[in-house]
Parts: C-alpha cells; structure tokens; sequence
C-alpha cells in the first residue's frame, strides 16, 4: 500500500525533527497535500492511525491542508484549474500544461514539546 509508505516517511520526518529539537511530544503535525499527488486520502487514514500507534505522533492532532491543482496552459497561457495531472487545457485543447500547485506532498509544520 502506497499511502502506508508515505506515512511512514512522515514519521520518520517528524520523529528526526523531534529529536533534533529535544522534545519528547509532537502536539500537531500540518501536512500540505495537493488534490493532483496521487494520496487516496481514506487509504492515507487508514494507514495513519495505524502507523502511528507508539510513535511520538501517536497524540498528535493533525491537520490537513489540500492544496488545489493549477497550471498554466504552455500554448496559450491559460490559467486552468486542474482535476488531473493530465488535464487538457479547457481553453484551447493543449495538453501542454505547465502545473504550479497541487502536487505538493509535505510536512507543513510541527509543534513539539
Ligand atoms: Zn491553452
């Protein structure tokens, strides 16, 4: 399971910030995830509150930015919003499509104590 990876990776983000910062506790964890990475966000639960079960995210309160998918049409500067990666432009067809947010999968910020 592809979500259960990248949950892990945030776990790890978040624990070697931890102890670089000498806490004991992380209080909240802001994640920012693009609607275009391809996160199935109810396999991404899932896997969450069972990944972090004695981990020091195990009390963290998490929020979750969605972040909405745009791009600019490389043919005639549209600028679109995306439901897909591979949207066409709506404007003129092209599948030229220079994205600029929505693909974004990372750890906002932390709190730790
Ligand atoms: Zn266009």
């Amino acid at each position: 399971m592809h979500e259960l990876s990248l949950v892990m990776s945030i776990i790890d983000i978040a624990q070697q910030h931890a102890l670089d910062a000498d806490a004991h506790l992380i209080e909240e964890i802001e994640l920012d995830i693009g609607t275009l990475s391809s996160v199935e966000m109810d396999a991404f639960d899932f896997a969450w509150s069972q990944a972090v079960k004695n981990t020091l995210l195990a009390g963290a309160i998490r929020k979750i930015n969605r972040i909405e998918g745009k791009g600019t049409c490389l043919d005639c500067d549209a600028q679109i919003s995306l439901q897909q990666v591979y949207d066409v432009c709506p404007q003129c067809g092209s599948h030229f499509i220079n994205v600029l947010s929505g693909k974004e999968f990372r750890v906002k910020t932390l709190l730790v104590s």
